[in-house]
């Protein structure tokens, strides 16, 4: 039987290490606010060093028993934790909406995009395959073969509470490797709940540890797995910054990372382009999550033939969007995560505007529906000089540059130090193939703004990071390759 827990029941406000719900070594607790009406929702666990220390220790214990499952058991743990997640998809998106405030719809679609991670990796799990390398002297035999890398530490964005864990959760625990975890301090309930259910499915005490902190506790809780040679592997998503700095600081013991970090995607307009489709691509990507993805588009180039045309046709459906909280079901922008985040969306559009931005829909807050709502947007005549071209708004906000010719449209889009996603809507094949290939990214979407998939490999280039998550590739980043020569056998 598949058990389904009420939400209340699924709200977790302890670390989870060894198998047990326990407070914080200090009993320090922060609170977790709705980003719809700042309520709070309970008070979690404020982690530091001490609690990190615990979760290691308990990895460390629980690693050998784990890795040495067979694959097929591993797997079918990995199975019922999907099934699992999926019979309680209702009350985790009710859950990720309430901390994060997505519209119900997108936090039930998070909730099945994350558990599609868990099978993927579950069946994985049973593929990880060695080499035999061919005979190069009588005598000798060599191999190939794939081990889990060790203890993994986790640390995740607030922007898919769910997804963004399972999705290295997974493939961690596949592996065969034991994991530590940290989530956002925005949306830790919904990462409680996940590993709620991992315990239940059957994952053994030790092998799956996740602690809470808020931010000003983050820095010196993580410090103690950077610092400690057990934790083998660092797997983040979050801003370039923080990326930079947890790979400068693991470097003391030579650590691996994957690295998923901010992205400042180009979304470029041909004027071959099926226009409709365009806008219809923008829509979902630019405003999917309010705008708070890192592959939304942030700059959207379009050739000045269809420019107006363009403009027009997106900031009419744009006007349409209904912005509400997450209860309203047919929300489709919720609340921004919080004040900050308000905060720099009002200073990239009046930076904008001062530089000379035209407003097409949108451009404000909404106070009359809480500090944390802002309009969806639509700039047009944006350039080069403006804050929102540089940096991400992590935003509802579209902001349109004009462009005359292809290489123009390319340098413009590659004139950055990101390169997680990017798109093009294009109806001429040549063009399509120059473009594909001239676009410095991890990801190109070619006439589709919905690139997400499990099968997918996903991850940037250049500041955007390194390691894929998803897909047959997605497995590597968390196994070590070790080479067996067999010698004296003639
Ligand atoms: P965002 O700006 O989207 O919040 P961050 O990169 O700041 O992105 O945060 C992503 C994750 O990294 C969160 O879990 C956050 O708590 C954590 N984090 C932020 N700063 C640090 C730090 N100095 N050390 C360890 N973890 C950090």
């Amino acid at each position: 039987m598949t058990r389904q827990f009420e939400l209340k029941e699924l709200i977790r406000p302890d670390n989870f290490i060894d198998g047990q719900w326990r407070a914080a070594a200090d009993g320090a607790r922060f609170a977790v606010t709705d980003p719809a009406t700042g309520t709070i929702i309970t008070q979690v666990a404020d982690s530091g060093p001490a609690d990190a220390r615990a979760a290691t220790d308990a990895a460390a214990r629980a690693l050998p028993a784990w890795r040495d499952l067979l694959p097929k058991e591993r797997a079918t743990i990995l199975h019922k934790w999907n099934a699992l997640i999926l019979a309680n998809q209702d009350a985790l998106g009710a859950l990720i909406s309430l901390e994060q405030g997505k519209p119900l719809a997108e936090g039930r679609g998070e909730v099945a995009y994350g558990a599609s991670y868990v099978a993927w990796f579950a069946d994985e799990a049973t593929r990880i395959y060695g080499d035999i390398i061919p005979q190069q002297q009588h005598g000798k035999r060599m191999t190939a073969v794939k081990e889990p890398i060790g203890i993994v530490a986790a640390i995740t964005p607030w922007n898919f509470p769910l997804a963004m864990i399972a999705r290295k959760i997974a493939p961690a625990l596949a592996a065969g490797c034991t994991v530590v975890a940290k989530p956002a301090e925005d949306t830790p309930l919904t990462a409680s709940a996940l590993v709620l259910l991992a315990h239940e499915a059957g994952v053994p005490a030790g092998v799956l540890n996740l602690i809470t902190a808020s931010r000003d506790h983050a820095v010196a809780t993580v410090a103690d797995w950077l610092e400690d040679s057990r934790v083998r592997k660092i797997t983040f998503t979050g801003s370039t910054p923080v990326g930079k700095y947890l790979a400068r600081e693991s470097a003391g013991t030579l650590k691996k990372l994957s690295l998923e970090l901010g992205g400042n995607a180009p979304f470029i307009v041909f004027d071959d382009a099926d226009l409709d489709a365009a806008v219809t691509g923008l829509l979902a990507s630019k405003f999917r999550n309010g705008g708070q993805t890192c592959v939304c588009p942030n700059r959207v180039y379009v050739q000045a033939g269809v420019y107006d045309k363009f403009a027009d046709m997106l900031s009419r459906r744009v006007s349409e969007l209904k912005v509400a909280p997450a209860t309203d079901p047919d929300a489709q922008i919720g609340p921004m995560i919080n004040i900050r985040a308000i905060d720099k969306i009002a200073r990239h559009v009046d930076d904008a505007l001062a530089h000379g931005a035209r407003v097409l829909a949108g451009g404000r807050r909404l106070p009359e529906l809480g500090p944390h709502y802002y309009a969806p947007t639509v700039l047009a005549d944006a350039t080069h000089e403006m804050l929102l071209c540089g940096e991400e708004t992590f935003g509802p906000v579209a902001a349109l540059f004009r462009f005359d010719d292809e290489a123009e449209a390319i340098e413009a889009a590659n004139n950055t130090p990101f390169g997680l996603a990017s798109y093009f809507y294009s109806q001429d094949v040549r063009r399509i193939d120059r473009v594909s290939r001239a676009l410095q990214a991890g990801i190109v979407g070619i006439n589709e703004g919905a690139l997400a998939s499990e099968a997918a490999p996903f991850g940037g280039v250049k500041e955007s990071g390194y390691g894929r998550e998803g897909s047959k590739y997605g497995l590597d980043d968390y196994l070590s390759i070790k080479y067996l020569c067999q010698g004296n056998l003639a």
